[in-house]
């Protein structure tokens, strides 16, 4: 089985998280920018943690085998801190890199009139720069959260095909995928959304257009939820080619969008080294 997490943070992951992904079947992972669960106090020290999206986390993947690409964005949350604001204007910079594969992680935390702001110039530079959007809805309020975002969404004329809303439930689930944008869904532990709980929103709103991931991070949360929801698809009564479908092909289809996916496979070179960094320990 070949899977693919459009929606993971491995900077929060650890060496043997890579390699239980890839014995579970994991090829490929999008890490969007998010936030670290601190405040960052100034623009530099995100452009430090794109700068390491770009370069040491695919190089860690790639010694387990697992390609690695990312979207870079001004978080929700921090958009409303005055101190990362400036993080807006060096985006473009960032949006032109090569495994850079959409704008995101973007949307509403608070919805304040910061976010909102931060969110439309971000779909504006999602058009510019002919990228998909991955956009967060609040947990919170989620139903009203949702709709807004859509909303804003249709506002900026970015292509529904482009866009992607992500942390989505039974109540949600509808009004994006009648918007034609992609219905992103976070597989996790105890909050969220379930396995089970996903397998039944399969069989009723079927598989098109539908994107599951594990969305790990810092917290709570499980990086094999993406194969852990194959195996309850293929339990209750899903064929292989849809299961497929909905860990594989989709992602592939949805980022593919942005030019930019190469997908061979990585050779894991033991020997190599990142900047005179490896993920050897000692004389191993
Ligand atoms: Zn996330």
């Amino acid at each position: 089985m070949r899977i693919f997490d459009p929606h993971i943070h491995m900077t929060s992951r650890t060496t043997d998280d890579y390699e239980a992904m890839h014995a579970a079947g994991v090829r490929a992972v999008v890490e969007p920018a998010f936030w670290l669960g601190q405040p960052r106090t100034s623009p530099e020290s995100f452009y430090d943690y794109f700068d390491a999206l770009l370069g040491w986390e695919p190089y860690r993947a790639a010694q387990f085998g697992i390609q690695h690409f990312c979207t870079i964005a001004l978080n929700p949350k921090e958009a409303n801190d005055p101190r990362c604001r400036p993080v807006l204007d060096e985006l473009p910079r960032y949006l032109a890199k090569d495994r850079v594969v959409a704008v995101g992680e973007i949307g509403y935390d608070s919805m304040t009139p910061e976010e909102d702001e931060a969110l439309a110039l971000q779909l504006r530079l999602a058009i510019e720069h002919e990228l998909p959007a991955l956009v967060h809805t609040p947990h919170r309020d989620k139903v009203t959260g949702t709709r807004r975002t859509l909303d804003v969404v249709r506002e900026s004329g970015i292509a529904p095909e482009l866009v992607v809303l992500d942390h989505l439930n039974e109540l949600t689930v509808g009004m994006v995928l009648d918007s034609g944008c992609w219905a992103g869904f976070s597989v996790y532990p105890r909050t969220k959304m379930s396995e089970d709980r996903m397998v039944t929103i399969l069989q009723e709103h079927g598989a098109e257009r539908m994107l599951v991931n594990s969305a790990a991070d810092w917290g709570r949360s499980d990086p094999l939820k993406t194969r852990k929801t194959a195996d309850a698809m293929l339990a209750a009564g899903f064929d292989d080619d849809t299961v497929d479908r909905v860990l594989w092909r989709n992602p592939v289809a949805f980022y593919g969008q942005s030019g930019r996916l190469d997908l061979d496979e990585p050779k894991p070179d033991e020997e190599s080294s990142f900047q005179g960094n490896s993920v050897r320990r000692g004389g191993e």
